[in-house]
């Protein structure tokens, strides 16, 4: 994979897919961490006299213009960070991209509007894909890709766009892949590997993997309540990927034969209603046995003996590997799980890779030290697909 260092960027239109797919309450941006990631790609690129056009998605707009997830607000942020001005495109490769992108001097920043607005981004048609990716090939004349929380996309300004410029990776791809890959290869042992959040199905693949290199797995977050259940546990309302129990019961029976040590819950914290997270108004959780959660209420943080237990699972570890909340963390009735898994991480010699958009930005917004952990990573998708051994379309086309 080439680097920026391998690009004669003077002078010339560098378009940067970053993500800055940060987490926004309102307009209000609530953890810069994705746009602190990326810029220092970025100003390495204007120091050398680039035109730098950046580009990204912001969450899941429906193929077209959504006030609602503007990327204005990482505008801002990102010229506070860098100390100059950001110019903004409302739109991604209409009149004002192209007029703003035609007003860059040498050194000068435009962010463009959300990638997202396009149907054509995201497109599953290969056609529709590529027309867009080469309406955004006409606004540059080189291709550095470093939005590593999007590089297990197959979408236009991840894999498709590379292949009509000349490219190469940012910094931030590059320091992502490398940590990574330490992971798949000879790691210090135990290697723990704690897994929770919400996104349930997407996280179970990656355990498939992780049998053959892990030597122990705690399960936390959303995800218990499916390896719960598939425990014979009733679950309440709890978060429930019931389709999901066959893949968790070999997982549960492979682990035993192969000695992988799996660790659940062994109290939750239960309510029959989801917190309210904008008013944090107290929710009053009730604490069961994790084998006792009555019908009407939902799972939705691991209790005190779990914490204790995860901690100790965690004490001796040599390599850690975290992806997704053990809570509901953004309700400070439901954040103590996921404090107690950071603090065990810290208190632990162990090299530490924390992965996932909310679990970087639950680290961050508990006030925990992000520099004491080993590695953050910036993509929680893109990290497990990594260790699930998948092909990355945005990685295998920087390596084109
Ligand atoms: P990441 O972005 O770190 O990969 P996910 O996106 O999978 O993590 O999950 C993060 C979300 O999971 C958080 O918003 C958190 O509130 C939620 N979550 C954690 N535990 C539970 C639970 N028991 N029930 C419902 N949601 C949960
Ligand atoms: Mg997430």
């Amino acid at each position: 994979m080439k680097t920026i260092e391998d690009l004669d960027v003077a002078g010339k239109r560098v378009f940067v897919r970053a993500d800055l797919n940060v987490p926004l309450d309102g307009t209000t941006i609530t953890d810069d961490g994705r746009i602190r990631a990326v810029a220092p790609t970025i100003a390495k690129l204007v120091e050398r006299g680039a035109r730098v056009v950046v580009a990204s998605h912001l969450g899941r707009p429906k193929g077209a213009p959504d006030p609602k997830f503007s990327l204005a607000p990482a505008a801002v942020r990102l010229g506070e960070i860098l100390g100059k001005n950001v110019a903004f495109a409302t739109d991604t490769v209409g009149e004002s991209a192209e007029s703003t992108v035609a007003a860059l001097d040498d050194g000068e920043v435009a962010l463009l509007e959300n990638l997202r607005f396009n149907a054509g981004e995201t497109s599953k048609d290969d056609a529709e894909r590529k027309a867009f990716a080469e309406q955004l090939a006409a606004l540059a004349d080189l291709y550095v890709g470093d939005g590593f929380g999007a590089v297990h996309r197959k979408h236009a300004s991840v894999y498709d766009l590379p292949g009509l410029l000349p490219h190469a990776a940012g910094d931030l791809i590059a320091t992502e892949v490398g940590v990574l890959k330490k992971l798949t290869e000879e790691v210090a042992r135990p290697y723990v590997v704690v897994l929770g959040g919400a996104k349930v199905s997407d996280k179970l693949g990656v355990i498939d993997n992780l049998l053959k290199k892990a030597d122990r797995i705690l399960i936390g977050g959303g995800m218990a309540y499916t390896f719960l259940k598939a425990k014979g546990h009733e679950v309440g309302i709890s978060l429930l990927q019931e389709d999901q129990i066959p893949v968790v019961l070999d997982y549960l029976k492979r682990a035993e034969e192969t000695g992988v040590e799996f660790v659940l819950p062994v109290d939750v914290l239960v309510s029959a209603e989801f917190p309210d997270l904008k008013t944090k108004a107290p929710a009053n959780p009730e604490l069961v046995a994790a084998d006792a959660i009555p019908a009407d209420q939902e799972g939705l943080d691991i209790g005190p003996k779990t914490r204790e237990l995860y901690a100790a699972k965690l004490a001796d570890a040599g390599t850690v590997f975290w992806n997704g909340p053990m809570g509901v963390f953004e309700h400070p009735d439901y954040a103590n799980g996921t404090k107690a898994v950071a603090q065990a991480l810290l208190d632990s010699d162990a090299f530490t890779v924390v992965g996932g958009g909310d679990s970087a930005a639950a680290v961050r917004i508990l006030g925990f030290d992000e520099n004491a952990f080993g590695h953050i990573s910036t993509g929680g998708g893109a990290s497990l697909e990594y260790l699930e051994g998948k092909t990355l379309p945005g990685l295998a086309a920087l390596e084109g």
